[in-house]
């Protein structure tokens, strides 16, 4: 290991173009301020109205964060409403996010509560124990984004699912909207909006509904899902959107750059891996093998379709079959390959290619894989710990190939500010020869993307979008709204940004 040795032009700016305040402990939290140390400058810049937006939020945050007297009084009218003694100038309202599943769909759910908390004006609080307040560093100065543990309503998170009588969506179902909510505003209301949410808990993207929602004080809300795409719609909001995202595909890539900073125990995990492995890269290509059970077909079959892919869009270089050594290569480049699975398999043969033989234009390829954990398990945290490393290192690449429905990458792809090479799902073959055929038909343009192809955009994908109108409940495309809320490539009903 001889230090940093590769050309990469380093960013030292630490502040990430504005996005993070100075002010912070450094040693508490070194990733904050040392991340661009080890990535290149992004070539997206946060506009202007989003860093002072962002700057009001935090003077929100701490007006009004756990431990000041607005949330002492918010917290009295949520256990006796008719007590209330918050004035009108406190104007404290909150947000609290609940997560599920694996850690990549956490971490969407978590950038899109703070996207909605900065919108509506809301403080975000995250419930402790959730595995996140584990893998990240508090993003607010002075103040902190952790639910206190004897928040009155907490015993009844249990009870907090799709079926819920008393959330939003069964509300607005039951017709009792007037009555519940109109009439006299309740402390508080629960928004379900996981993979299960039904068409009225989806009215959170109308603007009606979220004019009623602007009155409840306290929301609880439950995602596994990258909710932007969805919230884009309200066209209330929309002004102040544009303003805040002139370029629409720069969400999670500013606001994940904003509010996500690994611990220093993930820090360490990430350094460990960058100083041997890939400080002395060229060029860093990340491939993010997403093995969903046996929907994914056999490793061999993956393994077919990552060398189909990465040779026929020029990802990696051509082995040269014949000589055992390139005589006058006079390439010094390397590219490191970071891999990362559940299974060790990927990494394993393509090291051996690249070992057994030379490449055509003397190009050197590393391969390496950080850990390779069999299965999911994430009930451990140094499990998580592991994964979340993974996401960042994925996202220090410069290329990037990941999976389909894969929030992992999704997470990875956001961070980096890189449109991935995306892999399509082995069971989607036949669907894909179909539609190629009937483009072929009809005379259209065909394109011969199997079995890889570049996202249209870095952004993350809405699996559960809305899919009734907001006045009549009937069937509507909400790909066809608005020019930028556009369908995924890797899920045809969800919506992303591009
Ligand atoms: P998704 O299921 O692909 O959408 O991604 P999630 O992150 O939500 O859930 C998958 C979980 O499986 C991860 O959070 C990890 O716990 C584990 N996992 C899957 N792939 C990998 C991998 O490549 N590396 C590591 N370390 N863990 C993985």
């Amino acid at each position: 290991y001889h230090g940093f040795t590769n050309n990469y032009p380093r960013n030292n700016d630490k502040f990430i173009d504005g996005l993070l305040p100075p002010g912070f402990d450094q040693k508490s939290c070194l990733s904050r301020y040392q991340l661009n140390l080890y990535k290149k400058p992004s070539p997206h810049y946060p506009s202007f109205p989003l860093l002072s937006k962002l700057r009001r939020y935090e003077a929100l945050h701490s007006r009004c964060g756990p431990n000041s007297p607005s949330f002492r009084r918010a917290l009295v009218s949520l256990t006796s409403p008719t007590n209330s003694t918050s004035s009108s100038e406190d104007d404290c309202k909150y947000l609290v996010i609940l997560t599920r599943d694996g850690l990549g769909n956490r971490i969407l759910a978590l950038l899109s509560a703070f996207f909605y908390a900065l919108i509506a004006n809301r403080v975000i609080l995250i419930d402790q124990g959730n595995i996140l307040d584990d893998l990240f560093c508090e993003p607010f100065l002075g103040s902190s984004w952790l639910l206190p543990s004897d928040f009155p309503l907490r015993h009844k998170f249990g009870s907090f699912r799709q079926s819920f009588p008393g959330s939003f969506g069964n509300i607005l179902k039951n017709g009792m909207l007037k009555k519940t909510i109109e009439d006299s505003p309740p402390p508080y209301l629960y928004l379900h909006l996981s993979h299960d949410a039904g068409d009225y808990d989806k009215l959170f993207y109308c603007d009606r509904q979220q004019n009623l929602l602007k009155k409840v004080p306290w929301l609880i809300m439950e995602t596994n899902n990258y909710l932007v795409p969805g919230i884009f719609l309200v066209s209330s909001f929309r002004e102040e959107l544009n303003k805040l995202f002139p370029v629409k595909d720069t969400v999670f890539h500013h606001l994940g750059r904003y509010l996500f900073h690994p611990t220093n125990d993930v820090w360490g995990l990430i350094l460990r891996s960058y100083k041997p492995y890939f400080s002395r890269a060229n060029e860093m290509v990340g491939i993010q093998i997403r093995i969903f059970g046996s929907e994914s077909g056999s490793i061999q079959d993956q393994m077919n379709q990552l060398l189909v892919c990465t040779q026929k869009k020029k990802l990696l270089p051509e082995l040269e079959p014949s000589s055992p050594v390139k005589m006058n290569s006079t390439s010094h480049k390397v590219k490191v390959v970071l891999v990362t699975s559940l299974s060790a398999q990927y990494s394993e043969t393509l090291k051996e290619m690249y070992w057994d033989h030379p490449t055509v234009d003397g190009e050197v390829v590393a391969v390496y894989q950080p850990s390779h954990e069999g299965i999911q398990n994430s009930d451990s945290r140094m499990h998580n710990r592991k994964a979340l490393a993974e996401m960042y290192l994925l996202s220090l690449s410069d290329v990037l190939v990941t999976s389909d429905w894969s929030t992992f990458g999704y997470v990875a792809q956001g961070l980096a500010g890189v449109k991935p090479w995306m892999l399509y799902k082995p069971e989607d073959k036949v669907f894909w020869a179909l539609q190629q055929w009937l483009k072929y038909r009809t005379r259209n343009e065909t394109t011969n993307d199997w079995p890889c192809r570049q996202a249209v955009s870095m952004e993350p994908c809405l699996h559960v979008p809305p899919v009734c109108d907001c006045d009549e409940m009937k069937r509507r495309d909400a790909g066809n709204v608005l020019p930028y809320v556009i369908h995924c490539e890797d899920a045809s009903w969800g919506l992303k940004l591009g």
